[in-house]
């Protein structure tokens, strides 16, 4: 094989990134661009490694055997002179004797800077079950008898200071520890290492059921949003009722198109807009961090301004409930023009822009998940806007439209309280979205999801047109709450808001500042990656909290629609269903980043997003 050293599934000893420790993983696959190895740790991590960081098992055993055969005297100057072969170590190191104390003082305290990450990898990486199960969240001291680990071992059994470094890797209190400044000069250097480079490689885990589930899903999801808007505007939404299908003809009217065109237009003209701070976002695979302008709100400021102006010329927004289907298939076929254009431009696009989940080589599926991860005209970043702005600013005017087509309707002076309800809960739920817009920048839907149908369809489609269907069905179905069940589902809107923000608060500047004062309190598992994962706080209660928020939420947007059909219960179900499906995907990646880590969080956070449910 030429060019390539190690066959996949070959067994060897892969180099632990940052560090000088070799431990045993196995080839899962070769990146012939990048000329990068996939390997697997026995954890479940998987990093991608150049050919000089791997070494065949043999090297290691055969030094392993030299060593032990040595008398117990001879060891100890046998464990320096094995230490001084271990691959990777410096050649400053070579030549030491035990006479040159001051040198070896030095290199004691260069040996704790070098394995900080180390060190992190030792507390992580002891996979023995006993001392897994034994786990409580406290500092263990105890080395592993595992020959992946032995260069590990022999750096740091005399060393005591060590142990006092393990010791700041605790999972105490920051705030409460005497030593503060030096855990956190340590910990910078933890910080510090530079993530492991991972071009993207070929996608071999399949999601949403892979080709065959991709392709029904591309079908069922415009099927759901029609039958679920015929079904709405029925005098009888009950779920056996099935609505007759109307004429193909009524369903497409240019003018409509052209409404929806004028609105994306409007939408991209406020993004490029030179208003607004401009961050950066997450490091890329390459290292390289791109540019967003976080102007949402701005955008949102200028829309409600427009829509103001378009009410106070007599503008009818009733047009909007009129035409609501022809809307929906109009913002349809665009998604699906602007998925097809995505598609053929990521064809174009250098591997390593290409999505980790969205580069499987099948036309449906990477068309369908998006297979270029970041998308961009020039400084326009295309999945960054359609994510905030069109969709989500769009679902805020139907609700509008909707509440004033209810009045008219219905000749009502007042909306009613169910309709005030809703739109007021969903504008909150907008508005936040788009105050916290930079929180996005760390999201699965730009770190590891493409652009491509499904962000394309869910955007532009399903979020302002399904999401909006409380509000569609209270034109309908007038609904009447007293003031105390609007009280109380208020209340329970609120729990949920709460949880939701403080949850995604918490976790967004964490992770923007570890080192954040105000989160001084919080405990966090360190990782291999240099990023922590907490575990008090909103973190420690489930795993994903921010879901729970949001699913409480959810069921709030729906209650003020009654207990007569469970069309308006649809968004609740969906949701849990999404959100169950999406912690899924997100543990089985967090659990190939962070490996044991964790497995440890998850044994200390037993349960994903119900407390004591599930
Ligand atoms: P999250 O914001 O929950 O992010 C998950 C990531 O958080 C993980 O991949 C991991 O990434 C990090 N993480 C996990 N556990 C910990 C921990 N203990 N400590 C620190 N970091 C941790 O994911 P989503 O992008 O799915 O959701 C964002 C928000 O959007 C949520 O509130 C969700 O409810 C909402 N949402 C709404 C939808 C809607 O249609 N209305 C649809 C989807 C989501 P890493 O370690 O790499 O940082």
């Amino acid at each position: 094989m030429p060019g390539r050293k190690f066959a996949d599934g070959e067994v060897v000893m892969g180099r632990w990134p940052g560090s000088v420790l070799y431990y045993e993983v196995q080839v899962t696959s070769y990146d012939d661009v990048a000329h990068l190895y996939t390997v697997k740790y026995k954890d479940g991590t998987e990093l991608a490694l150049k050919e000089s960081d791997i070494r065949s098992q043999s090297s290691f055993k055969h030094r392993k055997s030299q060593s032990s055969s040595s008398s117990p005297s001879r060891r100890s100057s046998s464990r320096s002179r094995s230490r001084s072969r271990s691959p990777g170590r410096p050649a400053r190191g070579r030549r030491r004797s035990a006479s040159q104390s001051r040198e070896h003082k030095d290199d004691k305290k260069k040996i704790i800077q070098e394995t900080s990450l180390a060190l992190a990898v030792l507390v992580l990486f002891k996979p023995s079950e006993n001392n897994t199960k034994r786990y409580n969240g406290e500092p263990e001291s105890t080395e592993k008898n595992d020959t992946s680990c032995i260069i590990l071992e022999q750096k740091l059994k005399p060393d005591l200071e060590i142990k006092r470094v393990l010791e700041h890797y605790s999972l105490r209190s920051r705030k409460d520890d005497k030593k503060t400044e030096e855990i956190f000069s340590e910990k910078k250097t933890f910080l510090a290492v530079k993530p492991v480079e991972k071009v993207p490689s070929k996608t071999k885990e399949l999601e949403f059921g892979g080709r065959i589930g991709t392709f029904i899903l591309i079908l069922l999801l415009p099927a759901t949003v029609f039958y679920l808007l015929l079904m709405c505007k029925q005098d009888d939404p009950s779920l056996l009722n099935f609505p007759s299908l109307p004429a193909l003809e009524s369903l497409w009217e240019w003018r409509v198109f052209g409404v929806f065109l004028l609105w994306f237009f409007l939408q991209a003209m406020f993004y490029l807009l030179p208003i607004g701070k401009v961050v950066e976002g997450l490091p890329l695979s390459n290292g390289r961090k791109l540019q967003y302008r976080i102007n949402g709100c701005y955008a949102f400021l200028l829309t409600a301004a427009a829509i103001g102006a378009l009410l106070y010329f007599q503008f009818e927004l009733h047009y909007l409930y009129d035409h609501f289907m022809q809307f929906a298939v109009s913002a349809a076929a665009f998604s699906l023009a602007l998925s097809i254009y995505l598609y053929v431009r990521s064809l174009k696009a250098p591997e390593e822009d290409l999505a980790p989940g969205g580069n499987s080589g099948y036309f449906i599926y990477d068309f369908f998940t998006g297979h270029e991860l970041n998308p961009r005209i020039g400084s326009f970043d295309l999945k960054y806007f359609c994510e905030l702005r069109p969709g989500l600013i769009g679902w805020l005017v139907i609700n509008l439209a909707m509440l004033l087509a209810e009045m008219k309707i219905h000749n009502l002076s007042m909306p009613s309280l169910s309709m005030i309800l809703v739109n007021s809960f969903q504008l909150l739920y907008v508005v936040d979205a788009l105050w916290n817009e930079e929180a996005i920048l760390t999201t699965m839907d730009i770190t590891h999801d493409g652009f491509g149908f499904m962000l394309a369809f869910g955007d532009l489609v399903w979020v302002p047109f399904v999401y909006s269907l409380q509000a569609f069905y209270l034109v309908g179905h007038p609904t009447t709450i007293t003031w105390p069940v609007a009280a109380a589902i208020t209340v329970l809107n609120c729990v949920g808001y709460y949880i939701f923000r403080s949850a995604n608060s918490q976790k967004n500047n964490f992770r923007r500042n570890p080192a954040d004062p105000k989160l001084a309190n919080l405990k966090f598992i360190p990782t291999a990656t240099g990023k922590g994962l907490l575990v008090t706080g909103w973190w420690g209660f489930v795993r994903h909290p921010n879901y729970l928020g949001d699913i409480i939420m959810a069921l709030a947007w729906s209650l003020p629609c009654g207990f007569n059909h469970i069309l308006p219960y649809f968004y609740v179900i969906y949701f849990i269903c999404l959100l169950v499906h999406r912690e899924a995907r997100d543990e089985h990646h967090c659990k190939q980043k962070y490996g044991l880590a964790w497995e440890r969080y998850c044994q200390r956070v037993p349960y994903r997003i119900f407390p004591y449910i599930y």
